[in-house]
C-alpha cells in the first residue's frame, strides 16, 4: 500500500503539499517519475517542471536524491520505510494540470503524484486535507476517487486500486454547487465552480437525456457505478478531458442556461455538445483504447494512427445524440454537421495529410498549432468526423438502414473490452467489413488513409439531404445556413484581427490574395489604397471589389513599413449549407432518431 498526502499550508503561493509514504521502497534503490503527459491531451508537457523542494526521509534520516533525467529520480536502497516529500506549484488553469489559489483548487494526479516505480500496480490511499487558510474553512471536495474514511463531498481518506486510477480521477475543492441525478440506475453529479447563473433544474434534465442516450447505446449496465461531472466556469474558456468516471470541463459563463431562458442557443447548445463529447469517452478512449496505450507510457510520446476514431467517432456522435434525444431538432444537426464539413474544405491541408497521419503526428503538429496550421494539416476530430458520417451513412446505405457505425461501436465495445483487447490499426476497418457483410477496404483506406474529397455529397443524398456551398459571408461565418445579405465575389485570404496599430494578419491563405502579394502572418495592415480602414470598412470594400482589381496595401512587419500590391483573387465556395429534402424520410429518420 503506497500511502500519498496532499494539502496546502497557503494556498495563495500556489502550492500544493505532497508527500509519499513508502512502506517497503526496492532495497537495490527506489525510483520515482512523474508523467510527461495526459491520457487525453496528446503532447509532452513535462509536469515535473512544476515540482520544487524535493527530499526524502528513511528512518527519520535525510537521504540524498538521484536525478536521472527531467522526470525521474533515484533513493539509494534503504530497508526502512521511506517518505518523499515535495511541493508543486499549480497555477494552469486548464483541465490538463492543477490550479490553486484562494477560490478553489483544482488537480489531475498525473500533474501531482510521483509514480513509485516497480509498486505502480499496488493499491493507493492518498489522504486528501483541507488547506490550512481560514478562507477553506467551508471548502467541500469533489472527486470519483472511491473514498476510504472520508465523508461524501469532503476532504479525508480517499483510495486507489493502483497507480493508474489514482491519477485518473481528478479532484476540486472549493465553494462549489452540485447538482445530482440518475441516468440508467447510476448516480450522477454535476459540479459548479466558479462565477455564474444557472438553471440547475434544467441542465440536470437535459443531461440526464445524454447520459441515459449514451448508456443504451453500449448497453446496460453503464461500465461506472457513480459519474461526475467538474465543471470550472469562467469569463472565456472552453475545454474538457475524459476520465474513466468523471470529466474536467472549463465553460464561459454564456454556456450555462440562464434562469428563465428557454430554446437553447449555440453557447448552451456547444456546452451540451461538449458534455456529450466526454461522456461518451466513458466508452471509446477511455475503455475501448488503442491496444499502444495499454498501458499508457507517460514519459514520452506514444503515436497510434488511430485518434480519428478515438477522437473523431466521439465527436460524431456528440452531436448526433444531441438530436437522437431530442435536444435540438433535425435542421440544427445538420447545421452542426456542416460547419465541421465547412471547417475542413475551408483548410488546404487537407489535401496534404490524412486522418491517420493527422492523428500519429498530433503531439508536434495539432496540439502545437502555428500560424500555417491550416494550409499544412488537417483536424483528426473534424475529419474524423466526417470519417465517421462516411461510414455510418454508407452501412445505412449498403443494408437499407438496417445497420451502421452504431453496430461498429457496440461491437467494438463488445469485442474488445469484454477481452480487456486494445484496438489494432486495421482493428475497425475489419469490424466494418464484419458489419457491412462485404469488402469495404478500399471506401475505408480512402477516408483514413487517403486525401482526396469525403464523398459526403453522395451518402447524405441517401437520407434525403443535400449539400450546397456557397462563398463565406465574413470572417465569424462558420457556414452551416444561407445568408441573406449579398455576398462578396473576390477573397483577401487572410485572417485579420483588428487591434490599435491596424489590422494584425493571423494567418493566411496558401496562394491567397494576401500571400500573392507578399503580405504573411503577423503584418499589422495600416492602410488600403491611401486610408486607414477598420474590419468592417475592408468587408465593405471587398463587398464592391471585382476578381484581379488591385490594392496598395501599406503593413507594418515588425518596426518596418512595406507596401504590397494585392491583386484580388475571385472568392472559392467552400461554405457548406446541409437541407433536408422531401425524399428518404425513413431513411433519415432511422439515422437521426433514436
Ligand atoms: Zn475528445
Amino acid at each position: 500500500m503506497i500511502k500519498y498526502q496532499i494539502g496546502s499550508r497557503n494556498p495563495a503561493t500556489h502550492y500544493f503539499d505532497v508527500s509519499i509514504h513508502i512502506d517497503n521502497p526496492d532495497p537495490g534503490g527506489q525510483c520515482l517519475r512523474l508523467p510527461n503527459w495526459i491520457p487525453g491531451s496528446y503532447m509532452i508537457r513535462d509536469f515535473s517542471r512544476n515540482m520544487v523542494d524535493l527530499s526524502a526521509r528513511c528512518a527519520g534520516a535525510e537521504v540524498a536524491i538521484e536525478q536521472i533525467d527531467k522526470s525521474n529520480w533515484r533513493v539509494p536502497g534503504c530497508d526502512q520505510p521511506l517518505t518523499i516529500n515535495y511541493l508543486v506549484y499549480a497555477k494552469d488553469l486548464s483541465v490538463r494540470s492543477a490550479h490553486l489559489d484562494h477560490s478553489h483548487g483544482y488537480y489531475n494526479g498525473s500533474s501531482v503524484f510521483l509514480e513509485v516505480v516497480g509498486q505502480a500496480d499496488q493499491a493507493c490511499e492518498v489522504s486528501i486535507e483541507r488547506p490550512a487558510a481560514e478562507y477553506c474553512r467551508d471548502w467541500r471536495l469533489a472527486t470519483s476517487l472511491a473514498r476510504k474514511q472520508a465523508q461524501a463531498y469532503d476532504f479525508g481518506l480517499y483510495q486507489a486500486k493502483d497507480y493508474d486510477d489514482l491519477i485518473d480521477h481528478p479532484v476540486e475543492m472549493g465553494e462549489f454547487k452540485k447538482i445530482s441525478f440518475v441516468a440508467c440506475g447510476v448516480p450522477h453529479d454535476v459540479i459548479l465552480s466558479g462565477r455564474f447563473e444557472c438553471d440547475e433544474a434544467r441542465l440536470a434534465r437535459d443531461l440526464k437525456k445524454i447520459c441515459e442516450h449514451h448508456i443504451g447505446f453500449f448497453g446496460e449496465p453503464a461500465p461506472m457505478d457513480y459519474y461526475q461531472f467538474q465543471v470550472l466556469v469562467v469569463g472565456d474558456g472552453y475545454g474538457g478531458l475524459e476520465h474513466r468516471s468523471s470529466t474536467s470541463l472549463m465553460c464561459g459563463r454564456d454556456s450555462l442556461p440562464k434562469p428563465g431562458q428557454t430554446g437553447i442557443n449555440d453557447d448552451y447548445r456547444n456546452f451540451l455538445g461538449l458534455c456529450s463529447h466526454e461522456y461518451f469517452h466513458t466508452w471509446n478512449v477511455k475503455r475501448i483504447k488503442p491496444d499502444v496505450y495499454q498501458p499508457y507510457d507517460l514519459q514520452k510520446e506514444v503515436y497510434t494512427d488511430l485518434l480519428w476514431a478515438f477522437e473523431g467517432i466521439t465527436s460524431y456522435y456528440d452531436d448526433l445524440a444531441l438530436v437522437r434525444c431530442g435536444l435540438i431538432e433535425e435542421q440544427d444537426y445538420l447545421e452542426l454537421l456542416a460547419q465541421t464539413m465547412t471547417r475542413v474544405r475551408r483548410g488546404l491541408g487537407r489535401t496534404r495529410q490524412s486522418a491517420a497521419e493527422s492523428s500519429f503526428n498530433t503531439w508536434t503538429r495539432f496540439y502545437q498549432q502555428d500560424e500555417n496550421a491550416a494550409n499544412a494539416i488537417v483536424s483528426y476530430y473534424a475529419k474524423g468526423c466526417l470519417i465517421a458520417a462516411c461510414i455510418d451513412l454508407k452501412l445505412r446505405a449498403l443494408s437499407g438502414s438496417e445497420r451502421s457505425l452504431d453496430d461498429v461501436m457496440r461491437r467494438l465495445w463488445q469485442d474488445y473490452c469484454a477481452q480487456a483487447k486494445g484496438v489494432e490499426k486495421e482493428g475497425i476497418q475489419q469490424l466494418v467489413n464484419d458489419i457491412a457483410g462485404s469488402d469495404l477496404g478500399d471506401f475505408m483506406r480512402e477516408l483514413i488513409y487517403g486525401t482526396g474529397e469525403l464523398p459526403l455529397a453522395e451518402l447524405l443524398d441517401c437520407v434525403g439531404v443535400s449539400v450546397t456551398t456557397r462563398v463565406a459571408g465574413n470572417q465569424q461565418d462558420k457556414g452551416g445556413k444561407d445568408i441573406e445579405d449579398e455576398l462578396s465575389v473576390v477573397d483577401f485570404g487572410a485572417f485579420l484581427k483588428e487591434g490599435e496599430a491596424g489590422l494584425a494578419i493571423q494567418r493566411v491563405s496558401e496562394s491567397g490574395s494576401a500571400q500573392s502579394a507578399g503580405l504573411s502572418a503577423g503584418d499589422v495592415i495600416i492602410a488600403i489604397d491611401g486610408i486607414k480602414l477598420n474590419q468592417g470598412q475592408l468587408e465593405k470594400r471587398l463587398l464592391l471589389a471585382q476578381p484581379d482589381d488591385c490594392w496598395t496595401v501599406h503593413a507594418f512587419r515588425r518596426d518596418e513599413l512595406y507596401q504590397f500590391e494585392v491583386v484580388l483573387q475571385k472568392a472559392v465556395a467552400s461554405t457548406i449549407v446541409l437541407k433536408a429534402t422531401g425524399s428518404h424520410q425513413r431513411q433519415r429518420q432511422a439515422w437521426l432518431q433514436n
